[in-house]
C-alpha cells in the first residue's frame, strides 16, 4: 500500500561525470559570476588553485581556511574577504567543511554557490548549515544556502585517502538509512535511498582495493549524490541526533562517528521499521542490515568503535544525557536503558 505523502523537489543544477570539472567556467558564466571567491580547506590548496585557474579572470581570491564544523572565526575571516574583494559568487571545493563554510557565508550574504564535492558527505545537496561558536554548533535550514550548481567529477576524488573514503561513504549511507524510515519519507526518497546505498555498497570495497579505480569512484559519487538528496529532503532521526551530539560535545571526527554509530542505530530500529530494514538489506545484498553495515565498514578498514576514534569511557554518561534531551523523532521510542546499551556497544565496537 502506498501511504499518503508530500513531495517537493529542490532546484539544483547537477553536472555529473568524468571531466565535468571542465564545465566550471561555463557554469560560472551561466550564473553571471564575475568576482568569485574559491573556498577550500588548507589541505586542498592545490585543488583550490586548479579551480582558480579554471575560472581565470572570474576568480579574484581564494579562502583556504575552511575547517570541520565551521568555526565562527573562519566565517568572519571569509566574510571580510567577501566584502573587501566585492565578491559576487562562491565556489566551494572539497568536503562538508569547505561547502559548510560557503553556506555560512551565503547565509549572511545570499551569494550563489557552485559546489564541487570531493567527499561523500552530501552537504552540497542540502539547505542545512551549521556554525560553531563557543564550542556549540548551531544548525538551521535556509533555502538560499543550498548550492545552485553542483559539479561531481570523480577524477577529483581519486586522491581522497582510502580511510576517509570509506567513513565518508558510510556517512552518506546513514542519510539514506534514516531517510527510509523518516516520518515524512516518500516513494521518490525511498527509491533514491535504496539506490544510493546500493551504489556505495558496490563502490566502497572497490575503492578500498584500488583508490584509483575511476569506475568505483564514480559509483561512490553517484551514491553520495543520491544520499545527499535524501538528507536534504526529509527529517533525520536518532542516528543523526547521536552523531551531532557526539561530534559537537566531544569533538569526535564527523564521518568516523557516523561509521561507529550506524550499525547500532539500525539494530535499535530493526523491529520498528521492518520495511526500511528490508530495503537496506536488499541494497547491501545481505540478510541483516545492521551486521551488513558493520561488515562493510570493518572489512574495508574502518574503525568501528567510539573508543578507537577518541571517545572517553567517562563521557558516555554525559553523552547519554545529552542525547535524551530534545530527541528527534525515531521509529523506535528513545529510552534510557536501550540507548545506554546502544552507546556502550558502539563504544566497544561489537557487532550488533
Ligand atoms: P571534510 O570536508 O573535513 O573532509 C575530510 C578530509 O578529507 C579533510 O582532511 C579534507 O581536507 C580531505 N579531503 C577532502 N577532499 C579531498 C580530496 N579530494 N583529496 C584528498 N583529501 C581530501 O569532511 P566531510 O566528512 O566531507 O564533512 C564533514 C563536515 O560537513 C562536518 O562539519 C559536518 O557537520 C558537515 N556536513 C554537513 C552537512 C549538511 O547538510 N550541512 C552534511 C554532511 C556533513
Amino acid at each position: 500500500m502506498i501511504a499518503p505523502f508530500i513531495y517537493s523537489a529542490t532546484k539544483v543544477r547537477v553536472v555529473f561525470g568524468a571531466e565535468s570539472f571542465a564545465s566550471l567556467g561555463i557554469e560560472a558564466e551561466l550564473l553571471g559570476l564575475e568576482r568569485v571567491l574559491v573556498i577550500s580547506t588548507p589541505g586542498q590548496s592545490l585543488l583550490a588553485h586548479q579551480v582558480a585557474s579554471k575560472l581565470g579572470m572570474r576568480c579574484v581570491g581564494t579562502c583556504q581556511h575552511a575547517r570541520m564544523h565551521v568555526p565562527i572565526d573562519a566565517v568572519k575571516q571569509a566574510l571580510e574577504q567577501v566584502h573587501h574583494l566585492c565578491i559576487d559568487g562562491l565556489v566551494a571545493i572539497g568536503g562538508g567543511s569547505s561547502i559548510g563554510l560557503a553556506k555560512a557565508v551565503a547565509l549572511k550574504t545570499e551569494l550563489p554557490i557552485i559546489a564541487i564535492p570531493t567527499t561523500y558527505s552530501g552537504s552540497e545537496m542540502t539547505p542545512i548549515y551549521g556554525i560553531t561558536e563557543h564550542g556549540v554548533k548551531k544548525t538551521g535550514k535556509a533555502s538560499h544556502v543550498q548550492p545552485q550548481v553542483v559539479i561531481y567529477d570523480p577524477d577529483l576524488t581519486i586522491n581522497l585517502p582510502r580511510d576517509v573514503s570509506i567513513t565518508s561513504g558510510i556517512n552518506a549511507i546513514a542519510h539514506a538509512v534514516e531517510g527510509l524510515y523518516a516520518k515524512d519519507t516518500n516513494p521518490v526518497v525511498n527509491l533514491m535511498a535504496e539506490e544510493g546505498i546500493k551504489a556505495l555498497a558496490i563502490g566502497l570495497p572497490a575503492v578500498y582495493s584500488d583508490p584509483g579505480d575511476i569506475e568505483a569512484r564514480t559509483q561512490c559519487l553517484y551514491g553520495a549524490w543520491l544520499c545527499g538528496i535524501v538528507l536534504g529532503s526529509v527529517g533525520m532521526a536518532l542516528h543523526h541526533k547521536l552523531c551531532h551530539t557526539l561530534g559537537g560535545s566531544f569533538n569526535l571526527p564527523h564521518a568516523e562517528t557516523h561509521t561507529a554509530i550506524l550499525p547500532h542505530v539500525i539494530a535499535y530500529n530493526r523491529q520498528a521499521a521492518p520495511d526500511s530494514m528490508q530495503r537496506i538489506a536488499r541494497a547491501l545484498g545481505v540478510d541483516d542490515p545492521a551486521c551488513g553495515i558493520y561488515d562493510l565498514a570493518k572489512n574495508n578498514g574502518a574503525k568501528v568503535s567510539l573508543q578507537s576514534i577518541g571517545m572517553k569511557e567517562e563521557d558516555l554518561d554525559t553523552a547519554l544525557q545529552l542525547a535524551l534531551q530534545n530527541p528527534y523523532w525515531n521509529p523506535q521510542e528513545v529510552e534510557f536503558g536501550p540507548l545506554e546499551s546502544l552507546l556502550r556497544d558502539a563504544y566497544n565496537g561489537d557487532c550488533p
